[in-house]
């Protein structure tokens, strides 16, 4: 099994493991490991993502593979626990498992397959027993924060916000509570909560219109969306807001790149969503980026022949990857030309 592996570890690698737990709507996350002179990178844009919004994702890759990452001014990056829109038992065991994580980021606003938004007493349940499993570890300083995912309206984001801050006893922040940039900023102005953006940068023509509008207190950089560490670090810059860098739910190869970005940072006053690690069932590396007291080392990770073994993509799902990878490495060839 190792010489097969190690074969087609030469260049690049499809992988597919099962999620933990559902999330943004997955049951499973594949994606291709890409080798270069620096080490590995990861590409993993999702599925329904064309090829023109694809391109950053290969970017990104294509920096860690072939260079170094920039210079870190921090050894170790704080980090949060992800808690999927999950009951309340569930969500209190996702934060006695988290590796100490002192912060945890609560999904909200899930919309069931009927498309109705999840009930607010539902949302306040599952913040709650997030806040009570903090206290049964005897962190009572941990941070919680929620995450909507753009899904409310103004009118619902200014009803349920101060009841979930109730649950929580106190919020970090909110992030990405509505679709639009006018509709951040309309929540922002009567709030007296943080409002992060995320969906209003990544997926954006224009990230820093969140800043000329004041919509947001805090930024939520995600490297391969945002087409690289360099890229990102250039946008923080750009912006002058704090930055949470958070994962595109990667494995270990992927997460390094968003530690290499969170230990890049001049400033890092939040924890990062970079423990994602946690949601897979499987990684592509048998030391994979997990949380230890609630921080990651700053270190590259590399796939490995016994962990690969758990993880090697079906091979329909390796022809789909190869073919993309092949389509998307085209058009940047196009455009270096250009
Ligand atoms: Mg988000």
């Amino acid at each position: 099994m190792a010489t097969t592996l190690s074969a087609t570890l030469q260049t690049r690698f499809a992988w597919s493991t099962p999620l933990r737990t559902r999330f943004r709507d997955l049951e499973v996350r594949d994606g291709l490991l890409l080798r270069g002179d620096a080490g590995w990178g990861e590409l993993s844009p999702f599925w329904e993502y064309d090829d023109a919004e694809s391109l950053a994702w290969l970017r990104a890759a294509r920096e860690a593979a072939d260079q170094d990452f920039p210079a870190p001014v921090r050894d170790v990056v704080p980090v949060n626990v992800t808690v999927p829109a999950v009951g309340p038992e569930r969500a209190r065991e996702i934060v006695l498992r988290s590796g100490g994580c002192r912060t945890a980021k609560v999904k909200v606003a899930q919309r069931g397959a009927d498309g109705l938004l999840e009930d607010a007493a539902v949302e306040r349940e599952r913040v709650a027993a997030v806040r009570a499993a903090f206290d049964e570890l005897g962190t009572a300083d941990a941070a919680i924060r929620v995450d909507a995912n753009g899904a409310w309206s103004v009118d619902e984001a200014r009803a349920r916000i101060p009841r979930l801050a109730a649950a929580a006893r106190d919020l970090e922040y909110v992030e990405q509570p509505c679709r639009t940039v006018a509709e951040l900023a309309a929540v922002r102005r009567g709030a007296d909560v943080r409002i992060a953006a995320d969906e209003s940068i990544r997926r954006a023509a224009d990230p820093l219109r969140v800043v000329r509008d004041e919509a947001a207190d805090v930024v939520v950089l995600k490297v391969q969306p945002l087409g690289g560490v360099r890229a990102c670090l250039d946008l923080a810059e750009q912006v002058g807001l704090p930055v949470v860098v958070s994962s595109a739910l990667e494995s270990s190869v992927g997460l390094a790149a968003g530690v290499a970005l969170a230990a890049a940072l001049p400033e890092l006053p939040f924890a990062c969503g970079l423990a994602t690690s946690q949601l897979l069932a499987h990684d592509v590396t048998d030391d994979p980026l997990l949380p230890v007291d609630g921080v990651l080392p700053v270190r590259r990770a590399a796939p490995d022949a016994g962990a690969l073994a758990a993880v090697a993509a079906p091979p329909a799902v390796e022809q789909r990857w190869f073919d993309r990878h092949d389509r998307l490495d085209a058009l940047l060839a196009a455009e270096r030309v250009a």
